[in-house]
């Protein structure tokens, strides 16, 4: 795994760094495993590390396609203080997502199939984060030392979250406008997305764009 930016984690007491390293970690060592039962290699993403202000246009998780996965700190440890019971869960959740993108992004170049419509592209992406949860938890009672994520209440915790990095990025504390569920699927939508993954034993089973 490549980091495209380091940063001064001493002026950062609760630094998050460590635990989006560690979800990345999980999720290069479970797509890998997924790839390589197809005869597929799979290259991790370069993540780069970011810290923008409140508000900040660009202050969001993002996928630049065949660059980076970028995430910024400054949004983890709101996600940190606003949910500090399920932070962990959520905070990987928000990395597997983006991760899910590398491997469209993957898809793509190699001429497979992708998804038909932009919901459909995000929809894909929350199930495959959601397998990626399941897959890591079923890692964890295998072996002794891997990450766990808990998923108890992230049924009610997933529409806050939503809502949550909306008025973080916007300001505003009314619902997202339909033009943000069109392009992301409404919240009943993604949270049905991620809890088919978690049941899913292959991510193909997600959508033929995050096909190993
Ligand atoms: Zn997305």
């Amino acid at each position: 795994m490549v980091w495209l930016a380091s940063h001064d984690a001493s002026a950062y007491p609760n630094d998050p760094a460590p635990r989006v390293r560690s979800a990345l970690e999980s999720a290069t060592i479970e797509w890998s495993e997924a790839f390589t039962a197809q005869d597929r290699r799979y290259p991790a993403p370069r993540v780069m590390l970011t810290r923008h202000p409140r508000h900040h246009p660009e202050r969001a998780a993002g996928y630049y396609r065949g660059l980076a996965v970028a995430i910024d700190l400054g949004e983890i440890e709101d996600i940190e203080a606003l949910f500090p019971r399920e932070s962990e869960t959520l905070t990987a959740l928000v990395v597997a997502h983006e991760v899910a993108h590398h491997v469209q992004f993957l898809n793509i170049r190699d001429g497979r199939p992708a998804a038909s419509s932009a919901p459909a592209h995000e929809l894909e992406a929350d199930c495959a984060a959601g397998w990626w949860l399941g897959r890591a938890n079923a890692r964890h009672l295998a072996t002794t030392g891997a990450a766990r994520f808990s998923t108890e209440g992230l049924e009610r915790q997933l529409p806050r979250l939503f809502q949550a990095l909306y008025t973080l990025h916007h300001r505003r504390l009314d619902a997202p406008p339909r033009v943000m569920t069109r392009l992301h699927g409404a919240d009943g939508e993604r949270i049905a997305a991620v809890q088919r993954g978690l049941e899913a034993a292959d991510p193909a089973l997600c959508g033929a764009g995050v096909a190993p």
